[in-house]
């Protein structure tokens, strides 16, 4: 677990206006982030640069109090949770939650444990030799977050995970990514242009538009705001 310190961040693609203008903004220990505001306003850059998927033109990325400009992505220690979930489609839930541990050379009895211990925690236990095609939406989701959980990671990054989903299980998904931040209480940054999901599931809202940060705020802050 980490904090995540923003500093004057610059992004510019060629010489345009900036996709993310001199945006700072401190990520607490455990806190929930949402970063909201329409299509092009530069969040996902932002969220990758945090990642280490895209260069920092200017300003400071730190982790955990470290700086990590110059960091490649698996060396962050951070999971990123995409839209399409990125499951194997061939490899059981068991197996895609235990893919980066097996990457890490863990021992079987371990991530045995840990798979278990993972998959009760997201209510997979009785699906774990099911493969993804068989899955509804949901609980692919909850693979990939399983997937994200084993590793340990200092923080989680979302970008629109629920977008592909219907209303009424994004519903329930954005209950149950907020139960699972609160009781894994593990530092994350959530990418969304949904407004509800922006104002129901943080702990802070940042609002960007054009690059600019424009209000970082609670959502009661936000609501109560003329
Ligand atoms: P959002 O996630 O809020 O929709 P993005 O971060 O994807 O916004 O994009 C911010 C701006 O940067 C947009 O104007 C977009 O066109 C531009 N942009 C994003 N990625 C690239 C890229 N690889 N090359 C050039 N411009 C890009
Ligand atoms: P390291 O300390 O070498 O980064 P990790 O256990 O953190 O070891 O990751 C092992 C490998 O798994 C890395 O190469 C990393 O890029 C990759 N990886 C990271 N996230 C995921 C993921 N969600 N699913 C599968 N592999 C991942």
């Amino acid at each position: 677990m980490a904090t995540i310190e923003m500093k004057n961040i610059v992004k510019k693609y060629g010489d345009g206006f900036p996709a993310v203008n001199d945006v700072s903004i401190d990520v607490a220990d455990g806190e929930f982030l949402i970063l909201v505001g329409p299509s092009g306003c530069g969040k996902s850059t932002l969220l990758r640069m945090i990642v280490g998927l895209e260069d920092i033109t200017s300003g400071d990325m730190l982790i955990g109090g470290d700086r990590v400009n110059d960091l490649a992505p698996r060396d962050r220690n951070l999971s990123m949770v995409f839209q399409n979930y990125a499951l194997y489609p061939h490899l059981t839930v068991y197996e895609n939650i235990a893919f980066p541990l097996r990457l890490a050379k863990w021992k079987d009895a371990d991530i045995d444990a840990k798979v278990r211990e993972a998959s009760k925690t997201l209510d997979l236990d009785e699906h774990l030799e099911r493969k993804p095609a068989n899955l509804s939406g949901g609980q692919r989701q909850r693979v990939a977050m399983g997937r994200a959980i084993v590793r340990d990671a200092q923080a989680f990054l979302f970008d629109e995970p629920l977008s592909n989903l219907d209303a009424k299980l994004r519903g329930q998904m954005r209950t149950e990514i907020a139960r699972l931040q609160k009781k894994l209480g593990i530092t994350t940054v959530y990418v969304t242009h949904d407004q509800t999901e922006a104002m129901t599931l943080g702990d802070r809202v940042a609002v960007m538009k054009r690059g600019i940060l424009q209000q970082l705020a609670t959502p009661r802050e936000l609501y109560e705001q003329p």
